[in-house]
């Protein structure tokens, strides 16, 4: 991973860490080692615990069981004030009466630094968040980014250890949300400043993070790279939360050397990867993306017949629901250029769909999704 400032960077572990709210356990054994200068994503379902967590590195909820380390050293004694923390949250909560300047130098000022210094911080933050020339404004006067902006300027302003942003562009209309997820990511970047991110959408977990820990129910689910958590998914959960997934139920019927071949109930055999060990005859569901699934016009052994029932243009992609013979609704991803191939599909039309190569599906048991 690039750091473009190490110096400045800190690493964060949660060891451990359980928190009960009376009988609601809202964060269980999570234990996440965070590098330093690098950015974390916590994604997960509304009430999985991704704000619980925050509150706790941030020391505004003191954990049930388990210790918050910055630096190798727990923080567990100290008071939100002295972690070295900066968080950003969804609705900026900018002091609405002080102008910009005056909202930046705020956090300097509760530490004593004034004058001089605090002015030449401020105008560099400022300078960061490309917002000079704005100063004397008061947030009623700028954009939701531009206050956005500001939030996170008083944020670093401080010289934060690790910063923490809830949910941050969730006020933010699509186009400005990700000129903002842009700017935030460079900035992270050229600051080199271990940033944690919550956020429930998964487009931005992925876009953004370095790594991702997909949270369910309290419990950290997978924590590994934005690619690995899609191309390799540890869970049913994690498969169908993160992407788009078709679960289909069939049977391991036995193992080769290019992976392990599972009977879907459709009557078709497929191979896909192993998540876990199969005896033969175990019940299992084969995931695999819409985009993995390619159509093709003559039927074959290893080809799942159905037909198209609706079509969702979006653009760049479009989406089909193909219905099967056993009444399943399978979704399928395909590209302007993959259709100008085969032509552009009707509702009503009858295809054969073949799946890329065992490395597009995953094979997890089928007591997995229930969880
Ligand atoms: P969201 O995305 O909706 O903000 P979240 O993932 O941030 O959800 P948390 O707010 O951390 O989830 O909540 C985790 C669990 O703890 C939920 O079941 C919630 O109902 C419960 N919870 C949170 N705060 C409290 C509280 N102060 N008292 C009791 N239960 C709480």
């Amino acid at each position: 991973m690039a750091i473009a400032n190490p110096g400045r960077s800190h690493t964060l572990f949660l060891d451990a860490i359980t928190h009960r709210f009376g009988a609601v356990t809202a964060v269980r054994e999570v234990t996440l080692e965070v590098a330093a200068g690098e950015m974390v994503a916590l994604l997960g379902p509304s009430g999985c615990g991704k704000s619980t967590l925050l509150r706790i590195i941030a020391g505004f909820t003191r954990q049930t069981l388990g210790r918050v380390l910055i630096d190798g050293e727990s923080v567990d004694h100290l008071a939100p004030s002295h972690r070295r923390v900066g968080i950003v949250f969804q609705n900026y909560a900018l002091f609405p009466h002080m102008s910009v300047a005056d909202n930046i130098a705020y956090g300097l000022d509760a530490r004593g630094i004034k004058g001089k210094i605090a002015q030449t911080r401020v105008e560099a933050m400022l300078a960061l968040v490309r917002m000079a020339g704005f100063a004397e404004r008061l947030p009623r006067e700028l954009s939701g980014g531009q206050q956005q902006r500001v939030a996170l300027a008083r944020a670093l302003a401080v010289e934060p250890r690790i910063l923490l942003l809830d949910e941050p562009f969730g006020a933010l209309d699509k186009s400005l949300r990700l000129d903002m997820q842009i700017e935030i990511k460079r900035l992270q970047r050229e600051y080199g400043i271990t940033t944690i991110i919550v956020t429930h959408d998964q487009e931005e977990a992925l876009s953004m993070a370095d790594r991702i820990a997909v949270l369910h129910r309290g419990g950290v689910e997978q924590f590994d790279s934005p690619m690995n958590i899609y191309d390799r998914p540890a869970s049913v959960f994690v498969s169908a939360f993160v992407g788009t997934t078709n679960l289909l139920p069939g049977e391991v019927v036995g193992a080769i050397d290019t992976g392990i071949a599972v009977r879907l109930d459709c009557g078709v055999t497929l191979l896909g990867v192993a998540v876990g060990r199969f005896a033969v005859g175990a019940r299992v569901l084969l995931a695999v993306r819409p985009e993995r699934l390619r159509v093709e016009g003559e039927p074959a052994p290893d080809r799942i017949a159905g037909i198209i029932k609706a079509a969702l243009p979006l653009g760049a992609t479009t989406i089909y629901e193909v219905e099967t013979g056993d009444r399943r609704v399978l979704k399928l991803a395909t590209t302007r250029d993959g259709e100008s191939e085969g032509g552009v599909l009707r509702l009503g039309d009858r295809v054969h769909l073949a799946v890329a190569s065992a490395e597009s599906c995953a094979v997890f048991a089928a007591g997995d999704a229930g969880r």
